[in-house]
C-alpha cells in the first residue's frame, strides 16, 4: 500500500493550501521508505527485517526503524521480500528495445538491468544505439556486448573462409570502437552464421581487444549437444589465451544421447576456476530452448544469401545431404528425437503455423510424423523464409544440476516481445519468477537467498557494476518488492504472453516502474556505458 505522507502538513496545522502541501512533500528527506520488508540483500546471507529508504535514485538508508514521516511515499513491505533488482546477463532486448522500450515482460519478473547483444548478435554501432535509447526511453537499464557475428558479417559477409590480415584488423577495430563506446565485452555465437566459420584464433584475437578495455567474453558455444565438452574447453581456452573473464551463455546439454553431460561440463568449469581462471555461466530455467529454425540445418548449407540456400535445396543431390544433416540434428541434437518436440514460435510467411509443432505441420502437408518427414517439412519452412522455433530437448536433471552450481547466474535469453504477437518462449515473461516460485519455493532446488544472489550480485559483478546488485546504502536504488508466497510465472509454452505475478514494486534508478502491482508510466532505465561504472 502506498500512503502519501501528509504528516508534516498536519503538524504544520490545518488549512494549508495544496501548494504548501506539495512544498512540504518536496522537503521530505526521502522519496520512498520500504517499510518493514524482509531484506534479502543479494549477497546470499539470510534475510532480515528492516526499512529501506530511497532518495534521488540511491539507497539512502537501511535501518531497523526509519521515521516514516520523513518520506514522501511509504510502501508497506511487511511480509514481502525487498531485494536488489535482477540483472539479466543474457538478453537480446537490443532487438526490440527501440520498439517496445517499456520492456514490461521483464519488469514484471523483476529485471532492472539487462546485458544485451548476446550470442554474437548486437547493434554494430554502440554509440548510435545508446543515442536512440535516450530518445525512446527504457523501462529498465540496458548494457551492450559487441557481437562477433555482427562484426564479421559487416567486414566479410556471410562466407565460410578465414579473414585476411586486413579483415582481421578491421574486425578488431570495430570491437575496439564498440568498447570505447561503452560495450561490456565481446559476445560470440559460434553455432550461428557467420561466426561458425571462425576458428578459435580469430576469436582469441578479438577477445584480446575486449580484454584491453577491461571487457568480458561471453559465448553461445559452437555446440551444446554431442560436442558440448569440446566447446566448453574452447570457451575456457579463449578466456585463458585472451586474458579475460569467460562466460558460458545459457548453459545446457541438448539431445537425448547427451543428457547428463552437465556433470562433466561443470567439473571442467570448477577445474578451470581452481587454476585461477575466471569462468562463469548463466541459465534459463526450462527444458526447452528457443532460436532460429535453421539451427537444425547444417551450417555449410546456410552460407551466403537466401537465394544461395534455396539453390542448394533445389538441387536434388545437395538437398539429400542437407536432409541427412537435419535428420541427424532432430535425432541427436536440438530436435529431441521427435519432430513433435520442435515448435514454430514465429513464421512470418504463414503466421497460422505459430504454436504448431513440426509433426503437426507434416500431417497438415500430407506427410507422416516421422523424423524423415519432419526434415522434409523443415526444409520447406526454410525455403519459405524460415522463422524461430522452440525445441524441447533438455533433461530436467541437467537443468537442476546447472541451476545449483554456485557460478551459474539466472538469465532469460529473452527479448522484448510485442505483447500478444507470435508464440515466443515463456522465458521472456517468466524466467526469474519460475526460479523463485517453482524451483526455489516449490521444489527447494535453491534457497531464496541463493536464488536472489544468482539474480543480483553474481551477474552485477560479472558486468563490473560496482553500484548495483546489492541492497546497500549508497548503491543505486534498483530494487524489487515481492511476495515470496505467491511470486510465480504465468506464461506457458501454449500461452506465453502473460506477465508474471507477485511483484508489488519495482524501482529502476529510484523510479517506481511498477507500483501496487501495476505498471506506471515511468521509464526508469538508462543505457549503461561500461566506461562510466564507478570504482
Ligand atoms: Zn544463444
Amino acid at each position: 500500500m502506498l500512503k502519501k505522507k501528509l504528516k508534516m502538513t498536519l503538524m504544520a496545522g490545518a488549512g494549508l493550501s495544496l501548494a504548501l502541501t506539495s512544498q512540504a512533500v518536496l522537503a521530505q528527506q526521502y522519496d520512498y521508505i520500504l517499510d518493514n520488508g524482509t531484506v534479502v540483500d543479494g549477497s546470499g546471507v539470510a534475510g532480515y527485517v528492516a526499512d529501506v529508504a530511497i532518495k534521488d535514485g540511491k539507497i539512502a538508508a537501511i535501518a531497523k526503524e526509519i521515521d516514516l514521516s520523513k518520506a514522501a511515499n511509504v510502501v508497506d513491505a511487511a511480509g514481502q521480500v525487498v531485494a536488489p533488482g535482477f540483472v539479466d546477463l543474457h538478453s537480446h532486448v537490443d532487438r526490440d528495445a527501440l520498439d517496445n522500450a517499456g520492456l514490461e515482460n521483464n519488469l514484471f519478473q523483476g529485471i532492472t538491468t539487462a546485458l544485451a547483444g548476446n550470442c554474437g548478435g548486437s547493434p554494430l554501432d554502440v554509440a548510435d544505439f545508446a543515442e536512440a535509447t535516450k530518445r525512446k526511453g527504457l523501462g529498465h537499464n540496458v548494457g551492450l556486448l559487441i557481437g562477433h557475428n555482427t562484426v564479421r558479417r559487416a567486414v566479410m559477409g556471410n562466407v565460410d573462409k578465414a579473414p585476411s590480415d586486413a579483415e582481421q584488423q578491421e574486425m578488431e577495430g570495430l570491437v575496439a570502437k564498440a568498447m570505447n563506446d561503452g560495450a561490456f565485452g565481446l559476445s560470440t555465437g559460434l553455432k550461428y552464421l557467420p561466426g561458425t566459420f571462425a576458428d578459435t584464433n580469430e576469436v582469441i584475437a578479438l577477445a584480446k581487444v575486449s580484454a584491453q578495455h577491461g571487457g568480458i567474453y561471453t559465448s553461445h558455444m559452437r555446440e551444446e549437444g554431442a560436442d558440448l565438452l569440446k566447446s566448453v574447453a574452447e570457451t575456457i581456452n579463449i578466456g585463458d589465451k585472451a586474458g579475460l573473464p569467460a562466460h558460458i551463455s545459457h548453459h545446457k546439454t541438448v539431445g537425448k544421447p547427451n543428457w547428463g553431460q552437465s556433470v562433466e561440463s561443470l567439473k571442467m568449469v570448477d577445474d578451470a576456476r581452481a587454476k585461477g581462471l575466471d569462468v562463469t555461466l548463466d541459465q534459463y530455467p526450462y527444458t526447452a530452448s528457443s532460436t532460429t529454425l535453421t539451427i537444425l540445418v547444417p551450417s555449410w548449407a546456410m552460407e551466403g544469401t537466401r537465394e544461395d540456400v534455396r539453390a542448394r535445396l533445389d538441387d536434388p543431390e545437395t538437398r539429400a545431404r542437407v536432409k541427412a544433416g537435419i535428420i541427424d540434428n532432430i535425432r541427436k541434437d536440438r530436435g529431441g528425437d521427435d519432430p513433435a518436440r520442435v515448435y514454430v514460435s514465429s513464421f512470418p510467411a504463414d503466421t497460422s503455423l505459430n504454436g504448431k509443432n513440426l509433426a503437426e505441420i507434416s500431417l497438415q502437408r500430407g506427410r507422416t510424423t516421422s523424423v524423415e518427414d519432419g526434415a522434409e517439412t523443415l526444409m520447406e519452412l526454410v525455403y519459405e523464409g524460415g522463422g524461430r522455433g522452440v525445441f524441447h530437448a533438455m533433461h530436467e536433471d541437467d537443468v537442476k544440476r546447472i541451476m545449483q552450481h554456485p557460478y551459474v547466474a539466472v538469465a532469460t535469453d529473452g527479448f522484448g516481445p510485442t505483447f500478444g504477437e507470435n508464440t515466443p518462449h515463456p522465458r521472456n515473461y517468466g524466467t526469474y519468477t519460475r526460479v523463485l516460485g517453482h524451483y526455489s519455493r516449490e521444489l527447494g532446488v535453491l534457497t531464496l537467498e541463493e536464488a536472489i544472489r544468482k539474480m543480483t550480485s553474481l551477474p552485477a559483478s560479472r558486468m563490473g557494476l560496482k553500484d548495483r546488485g546489492l541492497v546497500q546504502q549508497g548503491l543505486v536504488a534498483d530494487l524489487v518488492v515481492f511476495d515470496p508466497e505467491t511470486v510465480a510465472e504465468v506464461a506457458t509454452f501454449e500461452d506465453p504472453h502473460q506477465y508474471s505475478v507477485g511483484f508489488s514494486y519495482v524501482f529502476v534508478n529510484g523510479k517506481a516502474v511498477i507500483a501496487e502491482g501495476k505498471r506506471t508510466s515511468e521509464m526508469g532505465g538508462e543505457f549503461l556505458n561500461s566506461n562510466h561504472q564507478s570504482d
